[in-house]
């Protein structure tokens, strides 16, 4: 019964459980394949008898607290009618393999989110040497990354508000492909210098928000034309433009009025399914009432659809109409977004080719806000660099 249990728990379908031992530090499993006989390589026949077998072990996940080694008993058959001796190989485990790859992810997940690494090892019956190795062995050593046909670029405060870190991203890999200190064009220039000219003729595309600093520096770096703007940055500014007006007509509101006007705090670009009847209807009163805000929703409705065209030209000239209709706005932060929608045209229609967001940039930089408030060994802007490329890549 108990046997059972545990080949359930193990989950190994090529081996049975042929004996275990219950330890107080460990748990020993020991496991041999369910065939009884192989398929002599040589000559094509079935040999079952068994000359002689050895041991491998396998480190896998705990057991009820325990850490548990899975012992191999792996034979060696011999082939009658050839004379050769084949060794059984299991489909399961590679020939070299000290640990089960569930065991691998699951350290490397605990340690990355800041388990320390005393507890891991004590946790998983492996030394804490062995920790830190699975743990930053995919970071390169915390070497950069190559360059990839599309990158992300943004940047993360090392505390908040102080000394500002850049970013960059792999879009197509999903990747972090390096982190550095500072984000004025000229750091930005200094490592883009730092990279192969072979590297970087491999650019086509650069997603960034509207910073001017990293503007001039990729501008420096790749010339005028790979230049995206991350879409949500630019409906981000829109949205802080209507957030004005939402100030400026709540003040105009006595107190009971502006309870009421607040409920509709996050459902003023909602789609008409996504709201009930009652948030619909009011949403529709204040709008009537106030022709400013209804010309700002609208403006932000047109923005976000624009960017769900497909082709560049219609696109491009749809985006020119939208500037003029802010433009000739009477409201004054309608005016100011048709400003910065006419600085940063190109890189806005950009998007239409290249569909590129920064939305994994903006995963990352989620990521590396956790990796450094476990502040724990980040003192050391090695080990802080090394644990954030390894902590955001694909695991
Ligand atoms: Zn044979």
């Amino acid at each position: 019964m108990a046997i059972h249990c545990i080949e359930m728990l193990l989950d190994l379908p090529e081996f049975r459980l042929i004996g275990l031992t219950l330890g107080d530090q460990r748990i020993d499993l020991h496991l041999q394949r369910q065939a009884h006989a192989i398929v002599c390589p040589r000559c094509q026949r079935v040999c079952e008898r068994i000359k002689e077998s050895r041991t491998r072990s396998i480190r896998d996940l705990p057991i009820l607290g325990r850490p548990v080694m899975l012992w191999l008993h792996m034979r060696r058959f011999q082939c009658k009618p050839c004379q050769l001796r084949p060794w059984e190989v299991s489909e399961t485990f590679d020939e070299r393999v000290k640990w089960t790859n569930r065991l691998y992810c699951r350290v490397r997940a605990e340690s990355l989110q800041g388990g320390p690494s005393s507890q891991l090892a004590r946790r998983y019956g492996i030394s804490e040497r062995t920790v830190f190795r699975w743990t930053y062995e995919k970071s390169r050593g915390g070497r950069p990354r190559q360059l990839g046909r599309a990158i992300g670029i943004d940047e993360y405060a090392r505390r908040k508000g102080h000394h500002y870190h850049t970013f960059i991203v792999d879009l197509d890999k999903g990747e972090p492909i390096d982190t550095f200190n500072g984000r004025r064009t000229d750091d930005g220039i200094a490592w883009f210098k730092s990279r192969s000219q072979q590297e970087l003729d491999r650019v086509e595309v650069v997603v960034l928000d509207m910073s001017k600093a990293f503007y001039a520096g990729i501008r420096a770096i790749f010339g005028e034309s790979v230049q995206v703007i991350d879409r949500f940055h630019v409906v981000k500014y829109a949205v802080d433009a209507r957030d004005e007006v939402l100030r400026a007509i709540q003040k105009q509101l006595d107190e009971d009025e502006a309870k009421a006007f607040k409920k509709l705090r996050k459902r003023w670009l909602k789609s008409k399914d996504q709201l009930d009847v009652e948030e619909w209807l009011a949403r529709h009163a204040w709008r009537h009432r106030f022709p400013k805000l209804r010309e700002m929703l609208d403006w932000i409705q047109d923005l976000r659809s624009w960017f769900d065209r497909t082709y560049e030209k219609p696109a491009r000239e749809a985006l020119l109409k939208l500037i003029e209709r802010a433009r000739a706005s009477a409201q004054e932060p309608l005016n100011r977004l048709a400003g910065t929608l006419d600085r940063w045209f190109e890189s806005i229609v950009r998007y239409i080719r290249h569909r590129y967001t920064n939305g994994p940039t903006e995963g990352f930089n989620n990521k590396i806000k956790l990796i450094q408030r476990m502040a724990y060994g980040l003192r050391n802007e090695h080990n802080r660099r090394k644990r954030i490329l390894a902590g955001c890549g694909k695991t």
